[in-house]
């Protein structure tokens, strides 16, 4: 009991300090206590034993008892390898080593029986594998094995240094030694008892050295609740301390250009999930403390109305708002929709992005101050310095996803108290993430579509088939429909997609020739002016073609537009698809989406296609895309690495997280500060993570 679990590494058995040094460089680890905490990627079951004629390919690690019968040196690229042929009754396989081939050739005896263990690889036709454990089998038959046998997480750079899963076996076992397997408790009893979980030092020594199935699994229950409960804790705290400490404007009223509105203008019934959500925000807008919310409904949900709506009260209150978009289209997209539901209120609107004029920004800048503007549109240039309000009230942010944390704290500074907060996100991030990532917002689901919409059809065509797809596009067209086309646009090989889309660009107007069809094109590169005009003439159904990147893929509305074509479909993600697909089905006609691709197709592409192809529902397909990228990838590369669980796994432990969340929320009910003495080893894990920035991780 008596270790201290913040002790260097380098002071462990069997560590030392080169071997300290590519743990810590390697695997992060600095001290016992991260040591105890590198939880095994599997078990593996060392009973067991392979022949060599049985080996599947992609075979996970298996052991296999024979004899070296050769050794040969080969030479490669940079300097050799060491190949073994290892033998047994039925048939030989190649152990090779990339380094430290002296040591091993000293060390190994021919014609001797050893047993092997490793991960089997398929390379030249032949089954080999790189740096295996090897053990005599003599020595073998004396040690005691479990059918569970921990497979620590490695590296390339670990086992070219020896450091095999043997030693990290070694190592394990030697901390365990030291600190006689006694680890101090970091839940409370009340949860212990509450939720039969097993203790600390019980879990941790069941998942490093299982004795059997069931322990194990109560030791990854025990240990995947602590994880997630602590998370969770911290952010419902974060939360709490949030709505105390800062206060929000009280909108008391809800008024007449609310009413009006709601009465006498709104164009088409509201749909029960709107009719909730704006429950939910008029409740939090009356309410003392500063709203935080997260508005999350799949494209085409109808998320505008409800943020008019929310502004609108604001208004009544005698407050500005104002709404930020993240590209220029679709801020003008914004204005000219909220001018238009808003032509018979009494209310100013102007529109302000990167691209407005001087003498035009001069005057909202003076209308936003003396308070004579009441709504203001606009992309990033509103968080500009100069941007100052007289009174906002109310900030709404569309397509969060392009926005960071540190750019929503910037409207926070343009006021004595900060505004209330609109998130609004079509990325349907799953409830689960959404959860743990965003567990500082409160979470609003508009998880209906209006009525009337026609499911869109999807399909996946090969290049080879674009004679077909251009004549179901004329045929569409002839019916009075437009076309959108969209090329990829990756950042990196910026010039080989331009030149596809150019390229692209002249094979349709070849193929669609004027006069009789009319095309747009708008990429990223083209002056904003530009893109405005080319995006309004296909907005008033000028143009019957959009040639487009990506620029478009969000909010972009022409409920004419019935057929999405993606041009080098397996190069999009699918998030980044559905949100394109979702550019089209917002008209009466029915739509569709064409995915246009090679016919090289990686497996993950064709469960992108396929995923495409069945489903509309963003859910699944947010669901999908996780299992496709992991977490850390979904939200962009800005958030990766927010969630860096050690042991739960965010998709598969759902449950768990829904309890560890439940007795999070549960327990600062009764004790927000977390002083009751029951509650006093909670409070103390959670001041040592914070100290050792452990929970920090977890969070971007
Ligand atoms: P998103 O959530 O993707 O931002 P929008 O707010 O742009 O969706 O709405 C998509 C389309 O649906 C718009 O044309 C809008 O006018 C229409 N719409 C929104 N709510 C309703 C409703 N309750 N009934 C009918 N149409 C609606
Ligand atoms: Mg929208």
């Amino acid at each position: 009991m008596n270790t201290n679990l913040q002790t260097p590494i380098d002071y462990l058995k069997g560590v030392g300090p080169n071997r300290a040094d590519l743990l810590r460089k390697e695997l992060g680890i600095y001290t016992y206590q991260d040591l105890i905490n590198l939880f095994p990627n599997r078990y593996l079951d060392r009973t067991k034993y392979y022949k060599i004629n049985s080996l599947q390919k992609n075979a996970a690690d298996i052991q296999i008892i024979g004899e070296i019968i050769k050794f040969r040196e080969v030479a490669q690229k940079r300097g050799k390898r060491l190949v073994a042929t290892f033998k047994d009754e039925t048939g030989t396989i190649e152990l090779v080593w990339f380094r430290g081939q002296k040591w091993i050739r000293e060390r190994l005896k021919l014609n001797t029986p050893y047993v092997v263990f490793g991960k089997v690889n398929w390379f030249n036709g032949k089954f080999n594998i790189p740096h295996p454990d090897i053990e005599l089998k003599t020595e073998h038959d004396g040690n005691l094995r479990s059918a569970m046998q921990a497979i620590y997480p490695s590296t390339e750079k670990l086992l070219n240094k020896g450091i095999t899963n043997r030693v990290m076996t070694k190592i394990m076992q030697n901390l365990f030694l030291e600190t006689k397997g006694k680890f101090a408790e970091t839940l409370s009893e009340k949860l212990l008892k509450n939720l039969q979980l097993i203790s600390k030092s019980e879990a941790l020594f069941n998942i490093h050295f299982p004795q059997n199935l069931d322990a194990l699994f109560k030791a990854e229950f025990r240990l995947k609740f602590e994880e997630l409960f602590y998370i969770q804790l911290q952010l419902i705290l974060k939360n709490l301390i949030h709505k105390s400490k800062i206060k929000g404007f009280p909108f008391e009223t809800v008024g007449a250009h609310f009413n009006s509105f709601y009465k006498d203008h709104l164009p088409f019934e509201l749909t029960n999930a709107q009719k909730r959500v704006l429950k939910e925000i008029r409740h939090d807008l009356g309410s003392n403390a500063q709203m935080n919310r997260l508005l999350q409904g799949d494209v085409g949900s109808g998320k505008t109305i409800v943020a008019l709506m929310s502004m609108l009260i604001a208004l009544d209150n005698g407050f500005q708002a104002c709404l930020m978009a993240p590209t220029e289209i679709l801020s003008v997209q914004h204005y000219n929709g909220l001018l238009y539901l808003c032509k018979s209120l009494n209310i100013s609107i102007k529109r302000l992005t990167g691209s407005s004029k001087t003498s035009e920004r001069k005057k909202i800048h003076e209308a936003l101050e003396n308070g004579e503007l009441n709504l203001l549109i606009g992309t990033h240039a509103l968080l500009e310095d100069k941007v100052k309000f007289k009174n906002l009230g109310l900030a709404v942010i569309d397509e969060q996803h392009r926005f960071g944390v540190a750019q929503r704290s910037k409207l926070w500074k343009k006021n004595t108290s900060p505004p209330h907060i609109l998130v609004m996100t079509a990325t349907p991030i799953p409830r689960t993430l959404a959860m743990s990532i965003y567990g500082d917002l409160d979470l609003s689901v508009i998880d209906e579509l209006p009525p009337g919409r026609k499911a869109i059809k999807t399909v996946h065509r090969y290049d080879s088939n674009r004679l077909k797809v251009f004549k179901f596009m004329r045929d569409e067209i002839d019916k009075g429909r437009q076309v959108y086309i969209v090329y990829p646009l990756i950042q990196e090989s910026e010039k080989m997609d331009y030149k596809d889309l150019m390229d692209g660009y002249e094979s349709i107007a070849r193929d669609f020739p004027a006069p009789k069809y009319q095309i747009s094109i708008v990429h990223g590169k083209m002056k904003p002016s530009d893109k405005d005009y080319e995006m309004q003439r296909f907005v008033k159904g000028e143009t019957n073609i959009m040639v487009a990147t990506t620029v478009i893929e969000v909010g972009v509305n022409v409920p004419n537009a019935s057929v999405m074509i993606i041009e080098s479909a397996e190069r999009f993600g699918l998030s980044q698809l559905h949100q394109l697909r979702g550019r089209v089905g917002r008209g009466a006609e029915q739509s569709y989406c064409i995915l246009m691709t090679s016919h090289k197709l990686s497996n993950d592409s064709k469960t992108r296609l396929e995923t495409m192809v069945r489903t509309n529902d963003g859910f699944e397909i947010a669901e999908v895309d996780l299992r496709l990228r992991g977490p850390g990838d979904i939200m962009g590369t800005q958030q990766s690495g927010i969630l860096n669980l050690r042991i739960a796994d965010i998709i598969k432990d759902n449950d768990i997280l829904e309890q560890a969340r439940y007795h999070a929320k549960q327990l600062l009910a009764k004790d927000p500060s977390l002083g009751q003495p029951h509650n006093a080893v909670i409070l103390e894990t959670y001041r040592q993570m914070s100290k050792y920035k452990n929970i920090w991780n977890y969070i971007s």
